[in-house]
């Protein structure tokens, strides 16, 4: 366990967060700033606009970590209580900061309002406390010392509350001197989590160091190194290689990526690089894996377009997809994939085309045909034979949101692999038609 000069911890305050109105995300970056410092985040805490509960977690927390770090509560309304929990903790009274009263002031007149009566406590702030600017804002935080941890509060607000972290804090915090922290992490996609564990054997032991652990998400596994410790740079720099090299020879057929990137990126990164395009075509889908594409910037140059055909008309009208097909098939069917696929090529001029059709339910399923299957069909420009039409049936496990997120990851999977000419590799969930 890290010692208290490596142990950080991060706090939110908000009812709208405990209530489960909104989604905490302020930790999770956060934590990957301190992470990436070199600390050791060791608590995430979420607390209600109580001003003795938070009073109490801070004591808490400041006595066990030497870096605390808290979002919210320092707004101008009667819940924001931040500023008077760190004045009780601390014994101490609130006074006014006149500069950071001019600086509010000087807000609300560049936005030509008038500045209202209530704004003035934030202003405020504990004796021994000092402000921290916040450029985006009426909001200033407070740098504090608790029982000699320091401690920033910072808005709630992600557009304040990052550009505050990065432009005070980051430059406030450091490791211990010589102690290193390195990640690296690698995707995985075509094996389960267990199967990936039990390849990796030995490598997973917990007392090793880098430390390896696995985390499954949508059908992907990630695998992470992690080096925590003191020993030279250079020492560092060897385990790691040779700990990536380990993984490398025990998974490496199935990773796709390295990094924590969006398959899409790395897909369309692949695409531009062999000067290829993609099209679209889909039904149960209707629409997202056109939204993965165009969801990163410059993928134009890429990423053709696509064709949202819900119905069996338009898959007739739009791709031409032949009536008889869907008569004798049905519309989640191989033949039916592969006909959206080719038609798609055909009318795209793109040198490959996805298409998506499936039975996302929770309705809609037959014993032959249950929820959860899903065709994707690809059909590629110069591929083998009769347009490299492949096609993949998969069975996935889940809410109508889960299969079609995981209908997107799969059919970017499928062209990973044949981008990658690794074609043969199973995908997980695949099942065998
Ligand atoms: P403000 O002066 O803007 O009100 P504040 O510090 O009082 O700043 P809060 O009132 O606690 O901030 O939160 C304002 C908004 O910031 C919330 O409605 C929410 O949209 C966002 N927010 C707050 N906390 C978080 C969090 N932990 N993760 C993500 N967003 C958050």
């Amino acid at each position: 366990m890290a010692s208290r000069n490596e142990r950080a911890a991060i706090v939110s305050i908000g009812d709208e967060l405990t209530i489960g109105q909104s989604l905490d995300t302020n930790s999770k970056w956060l934590s990957e700033r301190l992470t990436e410092i070199g600390l050791t985040v060791v608590e995430h805490v979420t607390v209600p606009d109580d001003r003795e509960w938070l009073g109490a977690t801070l004591r808490r927390l400041c006595e066990a970590c030497a870096t605390v770090v808290v979002s919210g509560g320092l707004g101008p309304t009667a819940d924001d209580l931040t500023r008077e929990s760190l004045a009780d903790v601390l014994n101490e009274p609130l006074d006014e900061d006149g500069d950071s009263l001019r600086a509010i002031e000087a807000w609300f007149a560049r936005s030509s309002r008038e500045m209202p009566r209530q704004n003035r406590v934030q202003a405020l702030r504990p004796r021994s406390g000092v402000h921290i600017p916040n450029p985006n804002g009426t909001a200033p935080g407070v740098h504090v010392t608790v029982l000699g941890a320091a401690v920033f509060c910072l808005p709630g607000p992600p557009s304040e509350m990052r550009p505050m972290f990065e432009a005070y804090v980051r430059a406030r915090v450091s490791p211990p001197e010589g102690r290193l922290i390195r990640t690296r992490v690698f995707q995985t996609m075509g094996v389960g989590e267990s199967e990936i564990a039990q390849r990796l054997g030995g490598l997973m032991a917990r007392d090793r160091n880098p430390l390896v652990g696995t985390t499954a998400s949508a059908g992907m596994v990630s695998v992470r190194i992690r080096y925590e410790g003191s020993e030279s740079a250079e020492r560092v720099d060897r385990l790691m290689a040779e700990t990536a090299a380990d993984v490398e020879r025990l998974v490496g057929d199935v990773v796709f990526a390295e990094g924590g990137r969006p398959l899409a990126d790395v897909v369309i990164d692949r695409l531009r690089r062999a000067g290829q395009r993609v099209a679209t075509v889909e039904s149960c889908t209707g629409g997202m894996l056109g939204g993965a594409m165009t969801a990163l910037a410059g993928s134009s140059d890429v990423y053709l377009g696509g064709w949202v055909t819900y119905s069996n008309e338009m898959k007739g009208w739009l791709v031409g997809v032949g009536h008889d097909l869907l008569e004798r098939h049905g519309a989640v069917s191989e033949e039916v994939a592969a006909a959206m696929a080719v038609g798609g090529l055909e009318r795209s001029g793109a040198d490959h085309c996805l298409a998506i059709t499936g039975v996302a339910g929770p309705g809609g399923g037959t014993p032959e045909k249950p929820v959860g299957t899903v065709w994707v069909g690809m059909a590629s420009r110069g591929v083998g034979e009769a347009g490299g039409v492949e096609c993949r049936r998969f069975l996935m496990r889940g809410e109508r949101e889960t299969v079609r997120q995981w209908s997107v990851t799969s059919a970017l999977a499928m062209l990973d692999l044949r981008l990658r000419g690794r074609s043969e590799l199973k995908l997980l969930r695949q099942q065998a038609p």
